[in-house]
């Protein structure tokens, strides 16, 4: 579903991205792991057009994302991403973010999108909480409000940028429960993410990207009990 070949990519003299090649297929969930400032936001903000790159390609989905507009309409109709900072609008209703999108992006009509908006709360356990405000919600509230803003755009693919690191530990776990529920219906999921513990449990393949190039790649058990490179073996020791 999306294919990154050979990608280059540098802000002014540093160079962020060495030459990824990766390939993310239908229905998978691929964990990227990795230091910090080794590339993997970057790696992400890619693929929807938050970033441009100088060389190589991504291709979702059959179409080549190169910055024309053509290509970014149809990606970013298709690719929703889910942020460390969850980025709610603070003045209106948790309801109100979730149908947002649909009704002003989408075009859908406002009862149905209220009513799928209702569903997806429901799903990520805020139904509760559907008329209050972002403020008034823990982190790991906003960030599961955040998950439903993203479903509600009807994604073929979720991209999670460390959905966890700005939580408290307490509110960790009920997102990670989201996501795993999400997993397990067959969402296609790029997630960069320090939860080791989950990658192990949740990611088809895991991905250690080091120094802007895949370091490591293969399945989750491998790469995370016996990584065979030497960097993908010393991150594990520091963070685990
Ligand atoms: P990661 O997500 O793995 O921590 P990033 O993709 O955020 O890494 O960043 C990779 C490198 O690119 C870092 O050295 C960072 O300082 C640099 N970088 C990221 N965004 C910008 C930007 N907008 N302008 C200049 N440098 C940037
Ligand atoms: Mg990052």
């Amino acid at each position: 579903m999306i294919e990154y070949r050979n990608v280059h990519k540098s802000y002014g003299a540093v160079h962020v991205l060495n030459g990824i090649n990766l390939t993310i297929n239908r229905q998978e969930v691929v964990c990227i792991i990795g230091p910090s400032g080794s590339g993997k936001s970057t790696l992400l903000r890619c693929i929807n057009g938050l970033e441009n790159y100088q060389s190589g390609e991504i291709i979702f989905d059959g179409v080549r994302v190169d910055g024309s507009e053509r290509a970014l309409s149809q990606v970013r109709g298709e690719v929703a991403m889910v942020f460390q900072r969850f980025n709610l609008f603070p003045h209106r209703t948790v309801l109100e973010n979730v149908t947002e999108g649909p009704i002003y992006v989408k075009g859908e009509r406002p009862g149905p999108a209220r009513e799928y908006g209702m569903e997806l709360l429901k799903q990520v356990g805020m139904d509760h909480k559907a008329h209050s405000y972002p403020q008034d919600l823990s982190g790991g509230q906003q960030q599961r409000v955040a998950i439903a803003r993203a479903l509600a755009m009807r994604p073929r693919a979720i991209l999670f940028d460390e959905p966890t690191s700005a939580l408290d530990p307490e509110l960790v776990g009920d997102v990670l429960k989201v996501m795993r529920e999400l997993a397990n219906q067959g969402m296609t999921m790029v997630v960069v993410t320090h939860e080791i513990a989950f990658a192990r449990e949740v990611a088809d393949r895991v991905v250690f990207i080091d120094g802007g190039v895949v370091t490591e790649e293969g399945p989750a058990r491998q790469v995370l009990t016996n990584p065979s490179h030497p960097r993908t073996r010393e991150f594990l020791q520091r963070v685990l």
